[in-house]
């Protein structure tokens, strides 16, 4: 195999659903829900598939998508976009991620991750012969400075600094960046000019009222940040994979550049279903979000009592604990021993840092019916 696959590992997500299948285990680990979004976006799929929507759409999206996303953006974060400049349909947030990286990225340049990050950035700014440089997110949300402080992002940085990849709300720790700490990083990308690729998938999954600030929208960002989000957590279609960038047309007609050559154009069929989704049921994501944080709750009481050491999340579908109460101080080697010990897949942070942060860390998704949920917390009661 070529060089760029070097070193990196197969995803965790793929060997833990394996493990999960194998075993007959109450699957926590990969993030997806077990109900499908509304019926009526199916429909819309449906009527598009039967409607003869079957060949290519054009390469930046169906112009209904690009203006639905841009209404979004509009609507809910007073952002505005040229749909037909500023706004690209990709094939999921994974192809958003990649087109980015490697239309921003040249080798040798340095990419700041927050780590823990998701998998896919470390392997794309790989591709792109890029070197990453961690940052650690804290998970104590009174870290002085924030939980991204500015003098953990200036270690990172470098004059061959040229992006920076945000997440938040974050996977896998269920981090919100408040306004202050979207600030922080908002300075120190403009003192250092750089680009953000901002990865907003779970823009709005956010519990307690907590708000969802798009980095695009602090001073000076907006001619700096290309934002990417999709319809699979927002409407619970992960298997969908319809995403959407938007940006300023400088960075949204680089990433097109780079996805001409990828994938050329996204699903034509499930594009005008995903415009649905964006107009005729904004709320439902609230709706959405509101039953997740009652399963939150559910999940995050049961590991509690249990003893595990768990970090409430302020949005996402994920709660991150410390395994080390329970005597364990490897979260791989935990994962990989639950299922026969519990019946129960989770899925280890260690894979998401650079530095040994995340060793006793792993990882639980609450985006289950409850009776999933209280199965597994059964079985862990039971199996410790
Ligand atoms: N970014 C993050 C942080 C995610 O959790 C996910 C979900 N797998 C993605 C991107 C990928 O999104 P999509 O399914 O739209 O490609
Ligand atoms: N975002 C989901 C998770 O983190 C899915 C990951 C994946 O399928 N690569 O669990």
């Amino acid at each position: 195999t070529a060089r760029r696959l070097h070193g990196i590992p197969p995803t965790i997500f793929s060997e833990m659903s394996a493990l999960a299948v194998a075993t007959g285990a109450v699957n926590l680990g990969q993030g997806f829900p077990d109900v499908d979004g509304p019926d009526e976006i199916i429909k819309e799929a449906v009527a598009a598939l039967e409607g003869g929507r079957n060949q290519y759409a054009p390469g930046p999206g169906i112009p209904a998508l690009r203006e639905a996303v841009a209404a979004h953006q509009a609507r809910h974060y007073g952002l505005t976009f040229d749909p037909a400049r500023e706004v690209a349909v990709t094939t999921g947030a994974t192809e958003g991620i990649a087109a980015a990286i490697l239309a921003l990225v040249d080798p040798g340049d340095e990419v700041i991750l927050v780590e823990p990050y998701y998998d896919s950035y470390p392997a794309m700014v790989q591709f792109a012969g890029g070197v990453r440089r961690p940052v650690t997110l804290s998970l104590d949300p009174d870290a002085p400075g924030g939980r991204l402080p500015r003098e953990a992002l200036e270690a990172a940085a470098s004059a061959k600094t040229t992006v920076l990849l945000l997440n938040s709300p974050h996977n896998p720790t269920g981090t919100v960046l408040t306004r202050e700490e979207l600030e922080t990083v908002a300075a120190f990308a403009r003192d250092h000019d750089l680009t953000v690729v901002s990865d907003e998938v779970y823009e709005h999954l956010t519990f307690d009222d907590t708000p969802h600030v798009p980095i695009a929208t602090l001073p000076g960002m907006r001619e700096r940040t290309l934002t990417l989000s999709s319809i699979g957590k927002s409407y619970s279609f992960t298997g969908w994979k319809v995403g959407w960038a938007t940006g300023p047309e400088h960075l949204v007609q680089a990433l097109l550049g780079a996805k001409q050559w990828l994938t050329f154009t996204s699903g034509a069929p499930l594009q005008p279903a995903a415009a649905y989704a964006l107009e005729h049921l904004d709320h439902w994501p609230r709706e959405l979000a509101l039953d997740l944080q009652g399963r939150r709750d559910l999940l995050c009481g049961g590991l509690k009592e249990i003893g595990l050491d768990v970090t409430i999340p302020e949005g996402t579908y994920f709660a991150v604990s410390d395994i080390e109460p329970l005597g364990w101080a490897d979260g791989l080697e935990f994962c990989r021993a639950l299922p026969e010990r519990a019946g129960v897949v989770a899925i280890p942070l260690q894979g998401f840092y650079d530095t040994d942060a995340g060793k006793h860390l792993v990882r639980w998704t609450f985006t289950k019916q409850r009776e999933v949920i209280e199965e597994a917390l059964e079985r862990l009661t039971h199996g410790n």
